[in-house]
């Protein structure tokens, strides 16, 4: 019988197409192997990646196998990951990057817009992850059966291929000295008497590290197996689809949010054109307010129910959730900082998080350093941090909560709530 080593299967269904016994099926992501497998190890020959082995065999080893253990390990290669990985081993400390996915940046969950100003604090803009140049947002608002639009110029900032984006973002820490490594998973923590000392991997590995830092994602377990409490309330999670659509004859340099409570209850509607006549047209509601449809069957009845979309052909789907919360009351604990979404450091107005993650993961590196330096990881010194991302953008993330709070159950977008709103999407 032919065993499959999921971590390392690809679902490539190279072996499907050698198999002459039709014993191979491929779901989506998953390879199943059936009774009728007559062991002949042709699949075994033809799998790339070496996931698949007769039940006799000895596994083939790693590439380039791990250390047992680094100064700093950063689980999740996201934008916050990344850019935290990348300061950490700039400044020499031994670093691991671990990613989850087989391809750092993909899927897409984005709708990948970000200020210019923002961005080049990190890394200067290049051609090949960038969709779209954007100086101008319109910005429609719905209430009381009035609608009425500004355009607010004078912006700058894109629309990214997060695809290549991230991908950069994770060459540029290999390239600084990071350890960077893909399809590995983090399934635990090692904590002795209390304090955070390394994580478990999904293939049995301990790695051990003075610093975790977990920057993995909304759906963040890291800070939970830490004791942090990171669950997220329904009314602080907007719920998300979005499609490119192509074939479409918009402003190739203007991005569109409608707020509406009937398009988007709590949330708002956005077309973010990526060149070519292709745009990411998507919506985000609140989780716990009452509606009459799913988010997908909401953004099927905007996008029909507009002329200048409702011609154009979904090419991606994507769903996807936003933490749109005021972070856990604590973002370290012995050995352990939280960062980016898996941290809630959206922007509760926009939504937007690619920019707070690269900011928090340079803020959290930057303090792992100097706790490396003194020989002291426990909260109180990693709590450097925390000051420091309020001070940087915790303050205004917060004051952005507060407005959400006011707009969103009370369905009504007042005045300082679409100044606020025009303000982080310029
Ligand atoms: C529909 C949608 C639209 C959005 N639009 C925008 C936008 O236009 N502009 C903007 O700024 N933001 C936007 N965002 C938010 C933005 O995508 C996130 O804020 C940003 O990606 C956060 O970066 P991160 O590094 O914290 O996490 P992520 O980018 O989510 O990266 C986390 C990584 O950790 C990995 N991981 C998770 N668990 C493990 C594990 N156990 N072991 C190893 N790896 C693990 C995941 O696979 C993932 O790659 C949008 C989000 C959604 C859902």
């Amino acid at each position: 019988m032919v065993i499959v080593d999921s971590t390392r299967c690809c679902y490539c269904g190279g072996c499907v197409s050698v198999c002459p016994v039709d014993a191979l099926t491929l779901a989506e992501t998953r390879l199943q192997v059936n009774a009728s497998c007559i062991d002949c190890g042709e699949c075994v020959h033809a799998c790339p990646v070496g996931a698949l082995q007769l039940q006799t065999e000895t596994r083939v080893g790693a590439a380039r196998p791990l250390r047992p253990a680094y100064d700093l390990i950063v689980v999740g290669a996201g934008p916050g990951g990344a850019v935290a990985a990348q300061t950490a081993a700039q400044a020499g400390l031994t670093v691991l990057l671990i990613e989850k996915r087989q391809e750092i940046g993909s899927p897409v969950r984005c709708a990948e817009g970000v200020g210019h100003d923002a961005l080049v604090k990190f890394i200067a803009p290049a051609a090949r992850w960038i969709a779209a140049e954007i100086t101008q947002a319109e910005i429609t608002v719905v209430a009381e059966g009035a609608t009425r639009t500004r355009r607010a110029g004078g912006g700058h900032g894109y629309i990214l291929e997060r695809r290549v984006f991230d991908r950069a973002l994770a060459e540029r820490a290999a390239q600084a000295g990071a350890h960077v490594r893909v399809k590995t998973s983090a399934t635990g923590l090692l904590i002795e008497n209390g304090a955070v000392r390394g994580i478990r991997l999904e293939s049995g590995e301990r790695i051990e590290a003075h610093v975790v830092i977990a920057a993995d994602g909304v759906e963040s377990q890291v800070g939970r197996w830490a004791g942090l409490e990171t669950q997220l309330p329904l009314k602080d999670t907007m719920v998300c689809a979005q499609y490119l659509l192509a074939g479409i004859d918009i402003d190739p340099t203007c991005t569109y949010y409608t707020i509406s409570h009937t398009v988007a209850p709590g949330g708002y509607a956005w077309i973010f054109p990526k060149g070519s006549g292709k745009a990411n047209v998507g919506l985000g509601l609140q989780a716990d307010l009452p509606r009459d449809a799913s988010a997908l069957d909401l953004l099927n009845r905007f996008i029909e129910s507009n002329p200048a979309l409702a011609c154009g052909y979904p090419v991606t789907l994507i769903a996807g959730n936003v933490p749109v919360a005021l972070p856990p009351a604590r973002l370290v604990t012995d050995g352990l900082m939280l960062v980016g979404d898996a941290a809630r450091q959206v922007d509760p107005l926009t939504g937007g998080g690619i920019v707070n993650a690269m900011t928090a993961g340079q803020l959290a590196a930057r303090v792992a350093i100097e706790a490396i330096a003194a020989r002291d990881t426990s909260a109180k010194f990693l709590h450097r941090y925390a000051d420091a991302w309020h001070k940087t953008l915790g303050r205004k993330m917060e004051r952005n909560y507060r407005l959400r709070e006011k707009f969103a159950p009370a369905q009504r977008a007042d005045d300082a709530f679409v100044r606020a709103f025009a303000l982080a999407v310029k």
